[in-house]
């Protein structure tokens, strides 16, 4: 059988303000998977993310996180619901040292990844751990950091919106290889990227949106067949 479906998003609308961003998404994310979200700039992803979280609280339609309806539900409610999302501007704070920012989030269910554990995944953290200013990591070790402070937390679904922008290609090689760590210890992971050779290589499924929908799912096995199509969608 296939694995539970762990968000099931169906016909969700998403408004800031009077602005009507998403017209009628419906997504399906299932235990373990790593599914992407493609699209241009603009295209609705951080949107869809932030409306699964609860962050835009705007939203109708239906967002089901196992099983329990959450539209409506405040961000912190849905958080203990093991969903974390990492924003693309990484959320580090300079006032705290990096064991702060690390430490920092408060652990919300069992299952979350001890210190060596996430010492092991990304070592760079456990180097610089004593940094007196999160934010005098480089971007590559605060996106790292990022992923880690979730990880403690004990959340078991992972949103990470753009987690490679602006990185050296060793450093998008380094996350890429946590990304597939973290999936063979059974996270699931929801992965917003522009960077589409680095996503589509690590996606069980990938979706494609255009102007708030999606028009596109492209599983694993079809990436190649559709190369085509996918680099007209994204304008690559
Ligand atoms: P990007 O890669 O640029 O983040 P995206 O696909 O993630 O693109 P969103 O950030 O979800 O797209 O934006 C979708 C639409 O919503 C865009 O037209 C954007 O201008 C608009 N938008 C995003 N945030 C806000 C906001 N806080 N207030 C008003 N409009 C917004």
């Amino acid at each position: 059988p296939e694995p539970a479906i762990l968000i099931d998003v169906n016909d969700l609308s998403a408004f800031y303000g009077e602005s009507h961003v998403l017209h009628g998404v419906s997504l399906t994310i299932r235990a373990g998977e790593v599914v992407t979200l493609l699209g241009r700039n603009g295209a609705g992803k951080t949107t869809t993310l932030k409306s699964i979280m609860g962050i835009v609280r705007q939203r109708q339609g239906s967002i089901k996180i196992n099983g329990l309806e959450t539209v409506g539900l405040p961000s912190n409610r849905i958080a203990r619901l093991g969903v974390a999302f990492c924003p693309e501007e990484r959320g580090i704070f300079s006032s705290l040292s990096v064991e702060e920012n690390l430490l920092l989030p408060p652990i919300i269910q069992p299952g979350g990844l001890g210190l060596d554990d996430l010492f092991t995944l990304f070592p760079n953290i456990r180097e610089r751990l004593s940094t007196r200013q999160g934010t005098r990591l480089s971007g590559g070790e605060q996106q790292m950091l990022a992923i880690a402070r979730v990880l403690r937390t004990g959340a078991r679904i992972l949103m990470l919106d753009e987690p490679t922008e602006g990185l050296a290609p060793v450093i998008v090689e380094q996350i890429g290889e946590a990304i597939l760590a973290l999936k063979a210890r059974g996270f699931t992971i929801v992965l917003v990227e522009q960077n589409f050779h680095f996503a589509s290589g690590l996606a069980d499924r990938n979706y494609v949106m255009e102007d708030g929908v999606i028009v596109e799912m492209v599983a694993r096995e079809e990436v190649r067949e559709k190369a085509g199509l996918l680099q007209e969608y994204l304008g690559v």
